[in-house]
């Protein structure tokens, strides 16, 4: 979907807050993209409100949008976004995401479930993007994180740097 279709379907405004401000598509894998303002892109919100705009777009009758809104208020700590999000009646489509946890399942070479926290080795030299630095095969890369929505990918420290790393170039240790 082109950013132009995108914007038709949401009216020319940001689908969560309705904004305006320097607007681009945001991928919600699987669901795909929605269309997100720059402050709703954010980690943070520019006032401590703001989130408060997914008490309504959580109707969104686009999945995409609102699986993006349930994932958000997943991310916020406060009661309101909670209970929000019990709420919350999904479409079927996103409901069927919401209770797949499964399919996002890192693996490493061996087709071994990786989790958050597991030490790694290295099974090839792998150069570390954007730096002259090469990651040694046999290097173990301790208490990985994983990258969710995105089970090729886990981030770990090599050298004291944080890099993403490819799951199928690592093994289980
Ligand atoms: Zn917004």
């Amino acid at each position: 979907m082109t950013l132009d279709e995108l914007l038709t379907r949401s009216g020319g405004v940001c689908e969560f807050c309705g904004g305006d401000l320097r607007l681009g598509g945001v991928e919600v894998a699987p669901l795909g993209p929605v269309v997100l303002c720059a402050v709703c892109r954010g980690d943070r919100a520019d006032s401590a409100g703001h989130w408060r705009c997914l008490e309504g777009a959580a109707w969104s009758a686009v999945p995409a949008v609102q699986y993006a809104v349930w994932r958000r208020l997943r991310s916020l700590d406060e009661a309101w976004a909670t209970e929000t999000r019990d709420a919350m009646i999904l479409l079927p489509e996103v409901q069927a995401v919401v209770d797949a946890p499964d399919a996002v399942e890192h693996r490493d070479s061996n087709g071994v479930v990786l989790a958050a926290g597991d030490t790694v080795v290295l099974i090839k030299d792998l150069p570390v993007k954007g730096t002259s630095m090469v990651a040694k095969r046999g290097t173990a890369v301790r208490s990985i994180t994983l990258v969710a929505d995105n089970a090729a990918h886990i981030e770990g420290r090599v050298d004291g740097q944080r890099i993403v790393i490819l799951t199928e170039f690592v093994k289980k240790k």
